[in-house]
């Protein structure tokens, strides 16, 4: 399979091949892109580790659903560590280089300006839980526009205190809000406790790879 087959955007092919360097897909972005991309857009849970290439699945996802010519967040990446959440958005900003898509970091320290400035306007906001969580409640990062919700190294992230709480809060705000919002969840383990938020995050017609 080929990055052409997969209706990218031209900007997104040039990031692809000029600033990624890629060739082709990977094994795990030849199997997810066409359940990503393809509209009705499923929810999709998939078993991935580090190295299989599963970055570019979720960023591919998020930055060919969103509107650069819309000034609100309609993407969001939710990571256990502020390390992966500052690769993924390296990654995003690589990719999404030619797009015109901004990104934001959302993780604890970062932007202390946030309480003074209005509303984020990032398309894609890409940050840990508690952050994200804080960030919504003090109505700093909208809900309405979000289509696309990413969780990242799930079983990390619910090994982490509070972090399961915070992650279906986010969740609960977007559905409460958002009219259809796509979530992928990535994970290198699908323990009891991976499986079990996963029956509350994914609605039951999803697809699963593993
Ligand atoms: P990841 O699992 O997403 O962290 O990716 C692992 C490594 O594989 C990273 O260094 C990526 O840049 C690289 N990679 C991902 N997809 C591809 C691809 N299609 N072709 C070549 N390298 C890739």
């Amino acid at each position: 399979s080929l990055f052409e087959d997969l209706n990218l955007s031209p900007e997104l092919l040039k990031g692809i091949y000029v600033e990624m360097k890629f060739e082709k897909p990977s094994k795990i972005q030849a199997v997810t892109l066409p359940m990503i991309l393809t509209s009705p857009y499923k929810d999709l849970i998939a078993q991935a580790h580090n190295g299989s290439g599963k970055t570019t699945c979720f960023v591919l996802g998020m930055l060919s659903r969103v509107d650069p010519k819309l000034m609100a967040p309609q993407a969001l990446c939710i990571c256990p560590t502020r390390e992966l959440a500052m690769q993924n958005l390296e990654v995003l900003q690589k990719m999404g280089k030619y797009t015109g898509i901004i990104p934001e970091l959302a993780v604890p320290n970062e932007k202390i300006s946030v309480y003074k400035r209005g509303p984020v306007s990032a398309q894609v906001v890409i940050g840990t839980p508690g952050t994200i969580k804080k960030w919504m409640s003090l109505k700093k990062l909208g809900a309405s526009y979000i289509k696309i919700l990413v969780f990242d190294e799930a079983d990390h992230m619910l090994a982490e205190d509070g972090f399961k709480d915070d992650s279906l809060r986010i969740m609960k705000d977007i559905e409460r809000i958002s009219s259809h919002c796509q979530v992928l969840l990535f994970s290198a383990t699908f323990n009891e406790t991976v499986k079990n938020f996963v029956s509350r995050v994914v609605k039951p017609d999803h697809n699963q790879v593993f």
